[in-house]
């Protein structure tokens, strides 16, 4: 009692947690688990968090969300709605360079509602080859050109009331059944959505292609996609109103040719894929591609510490990627024995890159929305996921089903599986591997599954969402200010022990069902 009257009332307040610098001066490596953010003042709405933050010195995003460059998780319809949500994707590597630009060419030709590479057939194609369309992509209306390309003359459209009562190994010439150009409802080449919205209403048709002056086919639109079609206000655009894509490349002498494909395609930032980026190779791909294309984003990485990142900045980058074996499918610290517990590397580096104005993106181990504002709230300015983004509709491959649970493939990079992956000239393995030739790979990452987690168009949201609830019980009203309280020291955190852990789980239940949003 006594001592509240020495100190002069509710004024004074006694020192409680620890500083940032405080909690990683220990000399442990510490993880996201290992720490809890002490709550701060709230006088303003979740809703108001700005959450606009840097994936590079020339490039901020609204949402400080990125996907990760691997093969099973962003390739252009991962980077679509991810640009499309106030992110960005960056598009893997493990492919021919070919094939990597036409993906990111894919992102930057992208127009809201329109198709821009729908399945086309033509006149001598049958009828069986429709219904196995219809198999393989799930929907019935099916231009029919010239060629059976986009961008050659739109000669019909052949739609699922066209081949209702036909048999589905019909042999039927498609240009017997198809409705022909003469019958067709199209718009001209650069109508705005509105516009073709307008004229697809009218038709009351399903579909409405887009044709240029010489009546070849350059879009599609579909009566479903309208109906889905919503804003996205935050989304993530460049100078011209084109979705932002980045693109992940090797360090070897080939991926010059890769990258100036890449260039040509649009990209806008180049991620230099190497698990341990404090390299000869790095530094010097960093002094050519600064050369060679002095308007180009580049982040580097990945590093984990200062020493690591000196390097990358004193060459040049404009962005760095941090983590080193904390990823949900990585063994590089087991078998390497080489790494950092993920807290402490993005503190650590974050906190030497800001005097250069160099941006941070926190890469791998990010597993709720918790990890995501305690990456931000150690200073990392993005986080790059795989695990969270895998198991969405928009990442590659199929869904399959396991004991009843809808599952999709998940797997590492340094992956056998991956490294082995024929097309890709090595790609995968050189990120594990510095200019070696092909010697037995040493896997750094398993192959495994991820429960179907639905579309990122509705998961980003609540991603969003959640963040900003955790910035608003912080007291910081932005990504940038919640930063700026790392360092004056006005953030507050505290190690968790073990049972610390698990009193902040769900516990002492019989059973329970973990339903997010
Ligand atoms: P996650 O978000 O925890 O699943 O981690 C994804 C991150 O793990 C990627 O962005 C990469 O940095 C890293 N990664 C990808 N493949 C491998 C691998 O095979 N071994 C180690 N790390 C990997």
């Amino acid at each position: 009692m006594a001592d509240y009257l020495i100190c002069g009332g509710t004024s004074y307040v006694p020192e409680d947690g620890n500083t940032g610098a405080q909690l990683f001066s220990t000399g442990e490596g510490l993880t996201y688990h290992d720490f809890i953010i002490l709550p701060g003042f709230i006088d303003f709405t979740a809703e108001e968090v700005d959450l606009t933050s840097a994936l590079t010195k020339k490039i901020s995003l609204k949402a400080p969300l990125v996907s990760s460059p691997m093969d099973t998780v962003t390739e252009s319809e991962m980077a679509i709605a991810m640009a499309l949500c106030g992110g960005i994707g960056i598009i893997h590597h493990n492919c021919s360079p070919e094939t990597q630009a036409q993906e990111v060419m894919k992102v930057k030709k992208y127009k809201h509602g329109f198709i821009r590479d729908p399945v086309c057939l033509t006149p001598q194609h049958r009828v069986s080859d429709v219904f196995d369309v219809k198999k393989s992509h799930g929907f019935g209306g099916i231009p029919i050109t010239e060629d059976g390309k986009m961008g050659t003359r739109l000669l019909g459209i052949v739609t699922s009331r066209d081949i209702d009562f036909l048999e589905p190994n019909s042999d039927k010439l498609l240009s017997e059944i198809m409705t022909p150009f003469d019958d067709l409802v199209t718009a001209p080449a650069g109508v705005s959505l509105d516009k073709a919205n307008e004229i697809l209403q009218r038709s009351k048709k399903g579909k409405l292609p887009i044709t240029n002056e010489h009546g070849e086919l350059v879009a599609l639109i579909a009566r479903t996609d309208l109906k889905k079609s919503r804003n996205f206000p935050n989304a993530s655009y460049d100078a011209n109103n084109q979705l932002l894509v980045g693109a992940a490349i090797g360090t070897r002498e080939t991926d010059k040719h890769r990258l100036e494909l890449l260039v040509n395609a649009g990209v806008d930032v180049v991620v230099l894929d190497s698990s341990q980026g404090n390299s000869i190779y790095q530094i010097n791909l960093i002094r050519y591609i600064k050369n060679t294309y002095p308007e180009l984003q580049i982040v580097g990485g990945n590093v984990v510490t200062a020493a690591q990142a000196k390097n990358l900045i004193d060459a040049g980058v404009d962005g760095l990627r941090v983590g080193m074996g904390s990823g949900s499918i990585c063994i590089t610290q087991e078998v390497m024995a080489v790494g950092r517990p993920q807290a402490t590397a993005v503190y650590k580096v974050a906190e030497y890159a800001r005097r250069f104005g160099v941006p941070v993106m926190a890469d791998g181990g990010i597993a709720s929305v918790g990890h995501i504002i305690k990456a931000l709230a150690l200073g990392a300015s993005t986080v790059m996921m795989g695990s969270m983004l895998a198991g969405t509709s928009e990442a590659p491959g199929e869904y399959f089903f396991s004991n009843g649970v809808r599952l999709k493939k998940y797997r590492g990079m340094g992956s056998l599986e991956a490294m082995d992956r024929k097309d890709t000239q090595g790609a995968a393995a050189d990120r594990y591997f510095h200019g070696e030739g092909d010697r037995i790979k040493v896997a750094q990452g398993v192959s495994g599954s991820i429960v179907d987690k639905g579309s990122i168009l509705r998961f980003l949201p609540y991603l969003v969402c959640g963040i900003q609830h955790g910035c608003q019980d912080i007291g910081a009203k932005s990504c940038s200010m919640l930063r700026a309280m790392l360092y004056s020291g006005e953030l507050k955190l505290e190690r968790r022990t073990v049972s610390a852990q698990k009193e902040g789980a769900v516990h002492s239940l019989h059973s329970y069902e973990k339903r997010l949003y």
